[in-house]
C-alpha cells in the first residue's frame, strides 16, 4: 500500500495544555478546538502540516504534542466506536453513543491510544488473529498507552497481561480504563519498559512502538517470551519492515497488514 498523505485532509495534534488558553492560538486552517480537563485537541485542514506544527510548538513551546494523525475526517474526540474484528469493539462515550454490552471502553486525555491511529488498528486485528488458533495467556503490552491493546487482550481471554509505559499520565489513564472494563484481575498496569517484564514467561509480546525504539530495544524482546512466543510489532511504516524484521532472523514472520504507509508485524519465535 501506498502512503499517500495528500488523501488526508485533517490534522488531529493531541496536546497537553501546558502554557496553552484556549482560543489564544489562532490559525488560518484551524477548523476546531476541544478543550477536555486535562488535554486540548486540535483539527486543523492541513496545507502545510509541519509549519502548522512548527506554528505551535513556537506559540505554546512548553506544551507536549502526544499524538499526531493524518485523518480522512475531522473524526469525533469522544462519542465514537470503532470495530477492529469480530467481537473486538472500543468505544469512547459521548452524544448519543453509549457503551453496549461486550464492548470495550475507552477514555484518552494525555495518553496515545485513542484507537484511531493505523498502527493501533493493525496491531488490534492481528491480536484478534493470534488469538483465533491460539489462546495467549499471557501477555506483555510493551507502551500500552491508554491501555487499549492490553484491553483487548483481555477481550480476547489472555489471562494476565502486564501493561507498561514510561508515561506517567498513560499510566495513570490506562488503570482508569483498566478499572472502567472491570478488568483488574487481568492488567497490571505498571510505569516502566522492559526491565518490568519476566523473561521466558509470556505467549505473546504486543510493542507498538516507534521505529527508533524498536531498533534500540527490539533485540531484548525474544528473551521475554516463552520457546513459540509471539510478538505484534508496530509503530513503523511499510517500507521499514525488512529492517525490523532483520531484528529477528529466528523469528518465522506470519504475517504484515499495512493502513496508510503504517505497517503491523505479526511473528513467531
Ligand atoms: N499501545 C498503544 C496503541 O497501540 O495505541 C499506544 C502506542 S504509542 C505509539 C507508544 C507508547 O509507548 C506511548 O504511550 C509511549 O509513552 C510508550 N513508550 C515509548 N517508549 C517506551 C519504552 N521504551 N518503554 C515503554 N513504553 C514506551
Amino acid at each position: 500500500m501506498e502512503y499517500r498523505p495528500a488523501a488526508k485532509n485533517f490534522l488531529h495534534v493531541k496536546i497537553a495544555p501546558r502554557g496553552f488558553k484556549k482560543g489564544a492560538f489562532s490559525h488560518p486552517s484551524l477548523v476546531n478546538l476541544f478543550e477536555e480537563p486535562e488535554a486540548l485537541v486540535l483539527v486543523f485542514e492541513p496545507e502545510d502540516v509541519n509549519s502548522i506544527l512548527r506554528d505551535l510548538l513556537d506559540f505554546a513551546p512548553g506544551a507536549d504534542i502526544l499524538e499526531t494523525g493524518l485523518y480522512p475526517s475531522a473524526g469525533p474526540v469522544s462519542g465514537y466506536r470503532l470495530r477492529y474484528a469480530e467481537g473486538l469493539v472500543i468505544v469512547s462515550p459521548g452524544g448519543e453513543i453509549t457503551p453496549r454490552e461486550g464492548e470495550i471502553v475507552l477514555k484518552t486525555n494525555f495518553s496515545f491510544g485513542s484507537g484511531f491511529h493505523p498502527t493501533t488498528k493493525l496491531s488490534a486485528r492481528l491480536l484478534a488473529e493470534a488469538f483465533e488458533k491460539e489462546r495467549p495467556a499471557r501477555v506483555f503490552d510493551l507502551g500500552t498507552g491508554s491501555g487499549v491493546l492490553a484491553l483487548c487482550a483481555a477481550k480476547l481471554g489472555a489471562r494476565e497481561i502486564l501493561a507498561a509505559d514510561i508515561d506517567p499520565r498513560a499510566v495513570r489513564e490506562a488503570r482508569a480504563n483498566v478499572l472502567t472494563n472491570g478488568y483488574e484481575e487481568q492488567i497490571l498496569v505498571v510505569q516502566g519498559s522492559l526491565s518490568c517484564a519476566r523473561r521466558a514467561f509470556f505467549d505473546l509480546l504486543l510493542a507498538n512502538l516507534t521505529i527508533g525504539t524498536i531498533l534500540t530495544l527490539g533485540k531484548e524482546f525474544p528473551a521475554l517470551l516463552r520457546p513459540g512466543g509471539r510478538m505484534i510489532l508496530s509503530g513503523f511504516m511499510l517500507d521499514q519492515v525488512a529492517e525490523v524484521k532483520n531484528l529477528f532472523p529466528q523469528a518465522e514472520a506470519e504475517k504484515v497488514l499495512a493502513e496508510e504507509g503504517w505497517a503491523a508485524l505479526l511473528c513467531r519465535i
